[in-house]
């Protein structure tokens, strides 16, 4: 992706040289991401219907958390808006003042999203008919290895040499301290003026070389393993994410064109490998094709992305888990700021600073955002959850739920990665309730209010039955050729 995208907008104006090991490969379970990878494609002017093509990718339309709040409760993280904001006042105002008397349907019903993915339904539009409705917004579920394949392919049309090739030391300049060169393992010796570090868990230049340091989170987010799994394709082919909690963490299904993707993120304080590995094959819909393959790692943050003359990426910038598909999205942004902040001349000394102060800001929101669906639970005697539930959080994610309890308010600004609806659908999801709700929804009258809110729901249930079937809609415009085997 950053070769892809450097190439792409500063082109010929640098040298770019991309160094990876097909004997080391990529951690390849990166399968789910968010509506803003659009704007990825956008800059690389990638045909959407061909990149799915070519990553037996599939469109997203949200994610179903299942037994997340209690056991037999599911809701779902749907994209898009959540009905439609009146006089300055955000929408689920009016529905909550409603819904306490049991006469305004469930909060999805307003989700276009919603009512597509559950019948698994997909279409590009962006109005419903002709009226001021959004259509729907969409991500992408695609085979990670595939997909680094594509861009690799990419960069390399844009210019950038790729070498495959172990690294095997990081040479660094004796007065400064900065990256000077890396020696590969067949003796040559790779020298620039900025190293970009996209390797993995390992991160080799920024902390094994340069000892940057970590800011470990697992005390809010204690999972610590994953197993993933490849299974067969099962139909219907569902536009959306499953995420299914269990007894010490939570199991993604990922539908893509040529198989489901699957894995189960755990804590290995209250759960073994073994047990994890049996729960796993379990709760699979489908055969599974491979063996489970476990991956250990830390939630946290690298303490700075950008350290002399070293940025890092990816996995080597830090973890947070998959629950939100945001790995994928926290590299795109990283891109975008050092595209933004180039250290292409002068002293680079302030934009390093606000590099590493957007990152750090970004990191700790999407952690909020996640660390919210673990706290926020009722499954009360499952040892995990009840920890979850009692350990103490953040305050900037204390104060946000604080505030949505005492008068339904959600703010965000807008740079926020998570918006009004999401906050809103996973908080009322996991259970929180306000108290109250703005005193200005009264200023509508009551009929009228309940008029609103039905057109609404009867123009989404509408719109969702003249939508094609998923399956149908990827047959038709980006089908891609079924893998030679499995
Ligand atoms: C369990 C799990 C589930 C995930 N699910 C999602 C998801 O649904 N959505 C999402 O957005 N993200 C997800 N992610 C994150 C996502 O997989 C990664 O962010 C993404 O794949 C990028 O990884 P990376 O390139 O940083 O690291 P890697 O894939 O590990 O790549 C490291 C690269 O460095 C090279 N390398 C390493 N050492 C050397 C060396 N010595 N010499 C030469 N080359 C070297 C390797 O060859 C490889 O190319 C998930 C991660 C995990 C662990």
């Amino acid at each position: 992706m950053t070769a892809a995208a450097l190439a792409k907008v500063l082109g010929p104006r640098l040298s770019i040289t991309l160094v990876e090991s097909s004997e080391i490969g990529i951690v390849g379970v990166g399968e789910a991401t968010i509506p803003a990878i659009a704007l990825f494609n956008k800059l690389l002017k990638l045909d959407e219907n061909d990149f799915l093509r070519q990553t037996q990718g599939t469109f997203k339309l949200g994610i179903e958390f299942v037994d997340w709040w209690e056991k037999g409760h599911a809701y779902m993280h749907a994209f898009g808006p959540v009905g439609r904001d009146l006089a300055y006042i955000p929408f689920h105002n009016y529905w909550l003042r409603d819904q306490a008397q049991g006469n305004a349907g469930s909060l999805w019903d307003y989700s276009f999203n919603w009512l597509a993915a559950k019948q698994a339904r997909f279409s590009r539009m962006d109005r419903i008919g002709d009226t001021p409705l959004a259509g729907l917004t969409w991500a992408f579920h695609f085979d990670a290895s595939l997909y680094a394949a594509y861009l690799a392919r990419f960069a390399q049309g844009m210019g950038v040499r790729r070498v495959d090739a172990k690294i095997a030391e990081v040479l660094l300049e004796p007065e400064h301290g900065d990256v000077r060169a890396l020696r590969l393992d067949d003796g040559r010796e790779l020298a620039a003026d900025l190293f970009i570090d996209c390797t993995g868990f390992r991160g080799l230049l920024i902390e094994q070389a340069l000892r940057t340091g970590f800011e470990d989170w697992s005390k809010w987010l204690p999972c610590d393993r994953a197993l993933a799994v490849p299974s067969a394709n099962t139909s219907p082919l569902t536009p959306y994410t499953r995420s299914t909690a269990l007894d010490a963490g939570w199991q993604w299904r990922i539908p893509l064109q040529h198989r489901t993707g699957n894995g189960h993120v755990y804590c290995s304080a209250y759960m073994s490998d073994d047990r994890a590995r049996e729960l796993l094959l379990a709760n699979l819909d489908s055969q599974p094709l491979a063996e489970p393959r476990l991956i250990r790692f830390t939630t946290g943050r690298r303490k700075q992305l950008w350290n002399r003359n070293v940025v890092c990426m990816g996995l080597a910038s830090g973890f947070i888990e998959p629950l939100e598909s945001t790995a994928i999205h926290l590299i795109q942004v990283t891109i975008q700021r050092l595209i933004l902040l180039f250290p292409h001349r002068g002293d680079v000394e302030e934009r390093r600073r606000e590099f590493n102060r957007a990152s750090q800001v970004e990191y700790e929101y999407i952690r909020d955002f996640i660390i919210l669906h673990y706290h926020a639970n009722n499954r009360v005697g499952d040892p995990f959850w009840d920890a979850c539930r009692s350990m103490s959080i953040p305050d900037s994610l204390w104060h946000r739920i604080e505030i949505f309890r005492e008068t339904a308010g959600i703010f965000c600004s807008p740079d926020d990665l998570f918006q009004l609806t999401s906050w809103l659908q996973v908080m009322w999801g996991q259970g929180v309730r306000p108290r109250s709700t703005h005193p200005f929804v009264e200023a509508v009258a009551p009929q009228d209010r309940a008029g609103y809110l039905r057109d609404l729901r009867g123009l989404f249930a509408q719109a969702t039955q003249q939508l094609p079937g998923h399956a149908e809609f990827i047959a038709r415009n980006c089908a891609a050729q079924a893998p030679a085997s499995p």
